[in-house]
């Protein structure tokens, strides 16, 4: 008995770990379909260095790359009623919850708010995580939303949300839909303390927050070939009985119609971001430089 769990068991355990290495340090593009070495693609902002393709982003991945020196605070979620209905379907809601919590490496909902220096100014910062339940929207969302514009007015800083989400919590039924109007008040308070509030829309924004706070930005910037959209093309596609038009609900798209205000690369974002709150917030700044030249 010894001699099997002591000297057989661990040997096996090696063998089979060996073979799991090489699945852990490639990845396959899911857009050209190369293959990518995990380490240069971690280093690439989770891009694809052959095709630029950006793939879905965890916010504590994130975040390093947009406060100075990759230093930020982060701020826990106000603690709500977990499971407020008792919700089951094919799971228990709490236990989903659970299991999302237990992979998101400390965060506790959908939403993560960080504040920091960026260009040496003070910014909050919320990133939903599509990675927890599909990014869905609800009572923790809403309620992070609510602390983070609180922390922007009484830090006089601005407000930035990254957004990728599929929509409200459907095990929270109308209390998520309440987050709709609640989080639109919230942003609000920012605008109304004449501080800019700007949404980065990522891969992919839909539903419920595209129909709230995504959606009413100052500016808005998108990453390249995001999906955003209330509902999905397929849904409209058999509502109107029309073949939509290529590339619809994409980045690119949404530049054309007006809805974005520019498609900026994941590399530039730092930079776009703090050029945009600067021209926002310091146009004596500005003024004097043009009046010295
Ligand atoms: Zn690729």
């Amino acid at each position: 008995m010894n001699w099997l769990t002591n000297f057989v068991r661990p040997k096996l355990r090696a063998l089979v770990a060996r073979k799991e290495t090489p699945e852990t340090l490639w990845l396959k593009c899911p857009k050209c379909e190369q293959m990518l070495f995990m380490r240069d693609w971690e280093a690439n902002q989770e891009v694809c260095t052959h095709c630029g393709h950006h793939m879905r982003i965890r916010p504590l991945k994130r975040l390093p790359y947009l406060f100075d020196e990759g230093k930020y605070e982060l701020h826990p979620l106000p603690r709500v009623p977990a499971d407020p209905l008792k919700f089951r379907d094919t799971e228990r809601y709490d236990a989903r919850l659970k299991k999302a919590q237990a992979k998101a490496e400390g965060a506790t909902d959908a939403l993560t708010v960080a504040s920091g220096l960026m260009g040496n100014r003070m910014t909050v910062l919320a990133a939903l995580d599509f990675g927890f339940m599909g990014g869905s929207m609800g009572t923790a969302v809403g309620e992070g939303l609510v602390m983070a514009s609180e922390l922007a007015v009484a830090r006089k800083a601005p407000l930035i949300v990254f957004s990728a989400s599929g929509g409200a919590r459907m095990q929270e039924g109308i209390l998520s839909l309440m987050q709709l109007t609640r989080t639109t008040i919230a942003v609000r308070r920012v605008k109304e303390a004449g501080l800019p509030y700007i949404v980065v829309l990522t891969d992919p924004t839909t539903g419920g927050v595209s129909a709230s706070f995504a959606m009413l930005g100052d500016i808005h910037l998108a990453e390249p070939d995001a999906i955003i959209g209330f509902a999905g093309p397929r849904v409209i596609q058999d509502t109107i009985r029309q073949e939509l038009p290529e590339g619809f609900q994409r980045s690119e798209y949404l530049l054309e119609h007006g809805m974005v205000d520019a498609v900026v690369h994941r590399h530039k974002l730092r930079e776009t971001l703090i050029r945009m709150v600067s021209l926002l917030m310091d146009p004596l700044v500005v003024a004097n430089a043009t009046a010295n030249t």
